[in-house]
């Protein structure tokens, strides 16, 4: 089975192609990230493979239905861009990879954590100028700080031990508590509680139209005076321009961030010959107490072998005609 593979980056190749041998999964890289005008290079192949900022809406999806499109393999765990509804109307099936390291995406958030807390970004420049001053460097004990974790998933849970090793207190709201988190000693309250009581607060729910803008000007009014917040899940969780009035009034005290809610033009990509257009993300990106990530959570060796591996067997249950073990159930 030939399958084309949209937004292929150099490393995307690397370990598809070593997931790939011995098996009868072919590809077809193509550099540009699917969108209505990139639809129709999907046209002869049946199975196409797609990431977090291809545009997989109902428009596309159309597209796609008139060339031989009837498998998306998301090689990717979040499918907030796919119109779920649109690809089963249209006998579209969509797989995607559910877990690959969990480990990934928690150890960044820490990292954000750790770098906004310790200015690590920051010494790492000064010290290679010759300037040993400590001025500006102030961080604080993580020892018995209170954390919110917004979402105990396969994410958050993971992210709650680490913190809790750090000796910090947690709080946590989820729709579905774990029981795990509960035997750590999680605490789970409801939203405004946790809001009002976290010294830090990190998400990693996914992005619904529920939990779109979770993180808007009424919430921020409700947290801590100078809170920090994380969130590595998905952009559209926070109200942008909500951060950066919380960000001016100090409300917010610090900002880290691996995705954007208009991350699609500007991530996975080298923009740095380009005037960047959005004046948001450019307004973030000036405030000393934020940090950002070009969406790298997923990032590492370990997590990018078995995001290639299970999109090699998703594909492969769908070329034998098996029931797919990753498919997307539409809700
Ligand atoms: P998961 O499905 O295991 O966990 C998500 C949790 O969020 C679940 O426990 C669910 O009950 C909870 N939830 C759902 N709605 C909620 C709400 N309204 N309020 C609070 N909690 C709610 O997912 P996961 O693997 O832990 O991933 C979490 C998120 O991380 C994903 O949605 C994805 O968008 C993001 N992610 C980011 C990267 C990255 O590179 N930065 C990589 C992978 C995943």
């Amino acid at each position: 089975m030939k399958v084309a593979v949209f937004g292929t980056k150099s490393y995307d190749k690397k370990f598809l192609l070593a997931a790939s041998e011995g098996t009868n999964v072919e590809w077809k890289f193509i550099e540009p990230r699917l969108t209505a005008t990139t639809a129709p290079l999907a046209n002869p192949f049946e199975a196409i493979c797609c990431f977090v900022n291809d545009e997989i809406s109902a428009d596309v999806l159309e597209m796609l239905a008139v060339g031989k499109t009837r498998l998306i393999a998301m090689r990717c765990a979040g499918y907030n861009n796919v119109d779920l509804h649109k690809a089963h109307q249209l006998e579209i099936k969509v797989a995607r990879v559910p877990a690959y390291s969990p480990y990934a995406v928690a150890e960044h958030a820490v990292g954000l954590i750790l770098a906004l807390n310790r200015k690590y970004h920051k010494a790492y420049n000064r010290v290679r100028e010759g300037d040993f001053s400590l001025a500006g460097m102030l961080g604080f004990d993580l020892h018995g700080l209170t954390v919110g974790v917004i979402g105990t998933g396969k994410i958050g849970q993971l992210f709650a031990k680490i913190m809790h090793g750090f000796g910090c207190n947690l709080l946590a709201f989820d729709v579905h508590p774990s029981d795990e988190c509960t035997r750590l000693g999680v605490k789970y309250v409801e939203m405004p509680e946790l809001l009002a009581q976290s010294d830090i607060i990190s998400l990693h729910c996914p992005l619904l139209p529920s939990t779109r803008h979770l993180i808007n000007d009424g919430a921020i009014a409700q947290m801590k005076q100078g809170v920090m917040l994380i969130n590595t899940s998905r952009g559209g969780l926070i109200d942008t321009t909500a951060a950066i009035r919380g960000l001016k009034s100090a409300q917010l005290g610090s900002l880290g961030i691996d995705v954007y809610e208009e991350e699609a033009d500007l991530f996975f990509e080298d923009m740095s010959e380009t005037v960047i257009q959005d004046d948001v993300f450019a307004r973030l990106v000036t405030f000393p107490n934020v940090l950002v990530t070009g969406h790298q959570g997923f990032f590492t060796q370990n997590a990018l072998e078995a995001i290639a591996q299970v999109t090699v067997d998703n594909i492969r249950q769908f070329a034998s005609g098996e029931p797919l073990s990753n498919e997307v159930a539409v809700s």
